[in-house]
């Protein structure tokens, strides 16, 4: 039977205020000893009265305008009923039918196309407190009772548990650059629930679904979503393909997912509008000046890296995966771009010497900034912010490169050194003695020697084994003692071989 999948995601991010949802305690709660940072309306006492968090509410319109969802104008509180210990009210202040977004999308970029995936809603509500099991009790801690959450439902649009992780992934960047939210999911700021089900291809009906509960790494999510696949196409195979909506959870050690319950039903939550609270209410105007405070996302950046520095999309999406390696490497390109208008070496204004150039330059500093820079950084655990090379000096070795002042093993050596020290890249090139020698006349003088050297190589070479041309190389920049620019070379070689 030809299946397709069908999966839809529910998720919660923890905003990163200052106080709690509707009450004046600390959102720093997970860093305090427990039951530290509460207060009588976040412990539900009887009499008190909820306000809500305007900065919460800032937020959370700041990522649905992120998200391009539809702020509403009028949006209301709403109690959502049940009963568990973490929940000291009995009730859970969530926003239920008019919610403070709706009709939002996000275009994600996952196996080389871009996709864009429906958002049904986003609505703001409070956390519940966290149960610790012992083998004794279980244990509460108040801290989290009350922190704000932004809860996001996607619309069922995505087609592979690839696309469920880029997407997640994408949301997670997305709440850094806003700065609403850390969104680690390790640490349970952004929690995602998977709901997934499989049709005949062909067939628009949605059948009963699974919902996946507690995933908190990305890697989970799209290994239970692959395990979820599996398990309903063998049902479906069998002729028995699940006739009810069901609650499954991921066991991470036995890579599996294990029935929980089935689920409750909106009608179980008896929905009704909080009375403590009035409708969050806002016109054109507030949300106008919101929207003035969003600063460039992430797609936007990666379209204009491409736009305007001719980034590969592949590297464009590696740079803008984190605010301070974009922020670094547009000074580095402002650097390189000034050099060129100033040295240039085609004649023209310095605008088309930039537009001819820029090309180049582009690949020679993001090639090496996201891999021999990032290996040092990764290796030695620091972030861009830690660094130790100016965006400046960065520039001035990637220029020096790009006029063949140093080859890429002497780059290595000057990067390291500079990556140690945050030095100057002339200076060490110099104190190194790793310039290149340039010297055309010593350069003609080896070549000649390697010739002389290796007779049966050249004529081997003159019979089409074209690629002894490395062979050469190599011998004649270990007589260089590699300070020679491995292109000069080939070319030198070429013209003695060629003719
Ligand atoms: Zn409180
Ligand atoms: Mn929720």
């Amino acid at each position: 039977m030809n299946l397709e999948t069908v999966i839809g995601l529910e998720i919660h991010i923890q905003l990163k205020t200052k106080s709690k949802m509707f009450c004046s305690c600390s959102n720093q709660g997970e860093n305090q000893p427990a039951n530290t940072t509460v207060c009588p309306i976040c412990l539900g006492h009887p009499g008190t009265l909820p306000f809500a968090n305007q900065e919460a509410v800032n937020m959370g319109i700041k990522l649905a305008l992120a998200l391009n969802c539809e702020i509403n104008k009028k949006s209301v509180w709403a109690r959502k009923n049940y009963f568990y210990p973490d929940l000291p009210k009995g009730y859970q202040i969530s926003q239920f039918e008019s919610p403070l977004a709706s009709n939002g999308h996000l275009t994600i970029f996952a196996a080389d196309k871009e996709k864009r995936i429906g958002l049904e809603r986003l609505h703001l509500e409070e956390d519940a407190a966290k149960n610790f099991h012992t083998p004794e009790a279980v244990l509460v801690d108040y801290n989290r009772a009350g922190t704000p959450l932004a809860e996001i439902v996607t619309r069922p649009d995505f087609k592979t548990p690839a696309e469920a992780k880029v997407f997640l992934q994408n949301l997670r960047l997305i709440a850094r650059y806003l700065k609403v939210s850390d969104a680690d999911m390790e640490k349970g700021h952004l929690r995602c629930d998977a709901n997934i089900s499989l049709r005949p291809i062909g067939e628009e009906k949605l059948y009963p679904k699974t919902e996946i509960k507690n995933l908190n790494s990305f890697r989970s999510v799209e290994r239970s979503l692959e395990y979820e696949i599996k398990r309903q196409t063998e049902l479906w195979n069998l002729g028995t393909p699940p006739k009810i909506t069901t609650t499954r959870g991921w066991d991470e050690k036995k890579l599996q997912t294990v029935e929980q319950r089935t689920k409750e039903e909106s009608a179980d939550y008896r929905y009704f509008p909080e009375p403590d609270l009035l409708p969050l209410v806002f016109t054109e105007a507030d949300i106008a000046a919101i929207h003035a405070l969003l600063p460039e996302l992430p797609r936007a950046k990666v379209l204009r890296f491409i736009k305007e520095y001719q980034v590969n999309p592949a590297d464009g999406h590696v740079l803008v995966e984190d605010e301070q390696v974009a922020d670094y490497f547009e000074a580095v390109m402002t650097e390189t771009r000034a050099w060129l208008e100033a040295n240039g070496d085609v004649l023209g204004t310095s605008e088309e010497v930039w537009e001819l150039n820029k090309k180049k330059m582009t690949k020679l500093v993001t090639g090496w900034l996201t891999s021999e820079l990032f290996k040092l950084m990764n290796e030695a655990k620091i972030g861009v912010k830690d660094l130790k090379i100016s965006p400046e000096n960065f520039a001035e070795f990637v220029v020096l490169l790009y006029q063949r002042k140093m080859n890429s093993s002497s780059g290595q050596v000057i990067l390291y050194k500079m990556f140690l020290t945050g030095g100057d890249p002339s200076a060490i090139m110099e104190e190194e003695d790793l310039a290149l020698l340039d010297d055309g006349e010593q350069l003609a003088k080896v070549v000649a020697k390697v010739l002389a050297e290796n007779q049966n190589q050249v004529m081997d070479y003159r019979q089409g084994k074209t690629p002894l041309l490395k062979f050469f190389i190599g011998l004649a920049m270990k007589e260089m003692k590699g300070k020679a620019d491995p292109e000069a070379l080939a070319e030198l070689f070429r013209q003695h071989l060629d003719d």
